[in-house]
Parts: structure tokens; sequence; C-alpha cells
């Protein structure tokens, strides 16, 4: 069964919403991912480097998403299983305000520490 004090219908909306934003910002975010041009004419050397270390931060971010993302799918797919809320290491309920936080976490507190 799903964590007996998370309504199921409200946390999946949240996770679908969080989902929608994940896509947002990685839509938004693609031009700067973008390969920074080598041409030296048109981009000074100083600037070229923080053009490669914006792009790198971009691509930073885009690889987290990536991860977020998963952990949204496995969330939803918990929810639909009736398996969300429970600690996968120990069994017992992950505490509620821990999951309003991120409801992707998948330990209790005291197996993720
Ligand atoms: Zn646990």
């Amino acid at each position: 069964m799903n964590h007996p004090e998370i309504d199921p219908e409200t946390m999946t909306q949240i996770l679908q919403a969080l989902r929608q934003q994940n896509r947002d910002e990685s839509q938004r975010s693609k031009s700067q991912r973008a390969t920074v041009e080598l041409d030296q004419s048109t981009t000074g050397r100083l600037s070229r480097i923080d053009a490669l270390q914006a792009q790198a931060m971009a691509e930073a971010s885009e690889r987290r998403r990536g991860h977020q993302s998963q952990a949204i799918e496995h969330a939803l797919k918990r929810l639909e299983r009736g398996e969300f809320g429970e600690c996968i290491e120990c069994g017992e309920w992950i505490a509620k305000a821990r999951l309003e936080l991120d409801p992707t976490v998948l330990k209790c507190i005291e197996c993720a520490e």
C-alpha cells in the first residue's frame, strides 16, 4: 500500500508538475547547451572561456535534470504499484515531511544517512 498519510492523487499531480517543470527548464536551456563557436574572431579568448564554462554548467544542470526525471518516473511507478513512501531499505514508512520536501526519496532518514 501507499503511504497512509499521503493522498496518491495529490502526489501524482505534484510529481507530474515536477516532471513538466523539468521538461520546460530543459527546453529553455537548450541554447545554453549548444556547442560553443570556435571562431576566435567573433569571440575573444576570455569570453570564449566564459562561454565554455557556462555551457559546462548548463550541461551539468541537464544531467541533474535527467537523474531527477528518472527519479520522478520511479516515484510515479511506486504510486501505481502501491509502494509509495515505503523505505526501500528497511520497509518502514518514510516521514511525511520528508516526502513532501522531496517526493522522489526512496529511503527513510535513518537509512539515508
Ligand atoms: Zn529505512
